[in-house]
């Protein structure tokens, strides 16, 4: 029965145009298939730091959910996006850039630039960032 509810589950996504949770690189970084630089982890989150750093300080927040992208969030995912900035916040605290600022991105589809279909959260700072981005 529980595989059968997961294999639509896969379906959906697939139909959706996402990609499989079985596929998606953040899902096997979440179940630590994929190694990271870890910098937080709660029961609905966990941060690392950004492989291609843009900025001196510059660390992904995603939820343990897979959510492909920002069209996908619910009104049930609320609580996990509000707390998403909450950590944002404790872990610039931590990173010493709290005072001097940061700025928390999340790109969505093609336009926005959007490359991993797994709900993230950038968050740079450490230096001073351009305002409009490109
Ligand atoms: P996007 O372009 O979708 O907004 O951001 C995806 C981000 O994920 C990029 O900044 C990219 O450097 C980062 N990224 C992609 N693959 C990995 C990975 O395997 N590990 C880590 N730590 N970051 C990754
Ligand atoms: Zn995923």
């Amino acid at each position: 029965m529980f595989r059968r509810i997961f294999n639509i589950n896969i379906e959906y996504y697939k139909v959706k145009g996402g990609e499989s949770v079985e596929d998606c690189i953040f899902c096997k970084i979440i179940k630590g298939e994929i190694p990271s630089d870890k910098v937080y982890e709660d029961d609905m989150v966990i941060s690392f730091k950004d492989i291609s750093p843009c900025a001196p300080a510059h660390f992904l927040i995603i939820p343990k959910k897979h959510i492909s992208n920002l069209n996908e969030i619910t009104e049930e995912d609320s609580k996990i996006i509000a707390h998403i900035y909450i950590v944002a916040k404790e872990i610039a605290k931590k990173l010493g850039i709290d005072k001097t600022g940061y700025r928390i991105v999340a790109n969505c589809g093609e336009d926005g630039g959007q490359t991993v279909q797994h709900v993230h959260f950038h968050v740079l700072g450490g230096r001073l960032l351009q305002w409009p981005p490109g």
